[in-house]
Order: structure tokens, then C-alpha cells, then sequence
């Protein structure tokens, strides 16, 4: 040893230490005060998306395209083989509702909303449903 005291290049607790605990104090407090507001946030854009979602139109090209009617009890059985009665939207895997909501968004139609008693051609089972 020649003395001298070892400090590590990028240690700056020995030059600036009340600066590094202020600093950590405050990553720490700024850490779970977004932790804690991440929730509030998630349900405020929700509530806006939703807001924001026009409902599908059935007679909108794609919406066509793919038999998609307002009323699953309404689907033509003659037009869609593959149709059956308890096949509704909210219980298909590309719907963004809650179970209880009446409208609410589908992966398939960006910016628009389904009825949750809907139904299309892509009807696939929500797991859980
Ligand atoms: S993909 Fe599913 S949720 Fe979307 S319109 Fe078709 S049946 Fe409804």
C-alpha cells in the first residue's frame, strides 16, 4: 500500500455523498409513487379508449367481409355453417371488453367497438369463457 486510498472511478459516494442518498431517496420515493399511480393511469386510458371507439357499422366493408352482425341471434345459419347460437363477442378471444360491458373493442376492427352479443366468422373461444 502506498498510502493512498483506493476510491472506484465511477463511486461517487465519497466525493458527493449526501447528493447519492438524496438521489437514491428520491429514485426510491419517484419509483412508488408510479407504482402507485400506474393503476389510476391504466383505468383513465381505458375509460378514453373506450370513449374515443365508434361502434362497427355491419354493413362497413370489413365488417362484411367478415359476417359480422350486431346480434349473434340474428346471423344467417344458412350464410354461416360455422355459426353457433351461444357464439357471442364477449366471449371471443379478440374481444377487449369486460364480461359485463355492452360494447367494447375487438383486435380486428382498431378503433371501433363491437357489440358484446356480436358475432363474425373469426369467433374463437376466450379462454376461461
Ligand atoms: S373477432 Fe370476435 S370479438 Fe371481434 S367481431 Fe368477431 S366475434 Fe366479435
Amino acid at each position: 500500500m502506498d498510502g493512498r486510498r483506493y476510491v472506484p472511478a465511477n463511486d461517487n459516494t465519497q466525493r458527493y455523498p449526501m447528493q447519492t442518498t438524496v438521489s437514491r431517496r428520491a429514485l426510491l420515493n419517484g419509483a412508488l409513487v408510479a407504482a402507485a399511480a400506474l393503476p389510476l393511469m391504466k383505468l383513465g386510458t381505458s375509460t378514453a379508449e373506450a370513449a374515443a371507439l365508434v361502434p362497427l357499422d355491419p354493413n362497413d366493408p370489413s365488417a362484411k367481409a367478415l359476417g359480422y352482425a350486431a346480434d349473434s341471434a340474428k346471423v344467417d345459419g344458412a350464410a354461416n355453417p360455422t355459426h353457433k347460437a351461444e357464439q357471442v363477442c364477449s366471449t371471443c378471444a379478440q374481444y377487449l371488453g369486460k364480461a359485463d360491458d355492452a360494447q367494447a373493442g375487438c383486435n380486428l376492427f382498431p378503433g371501433k367497438s363491437v357489440a358484446a352479443k356480436g358475432w363474425c366468422k373469426v369467433w374463437a373461444k376466450k379462454p376461461g369463457t
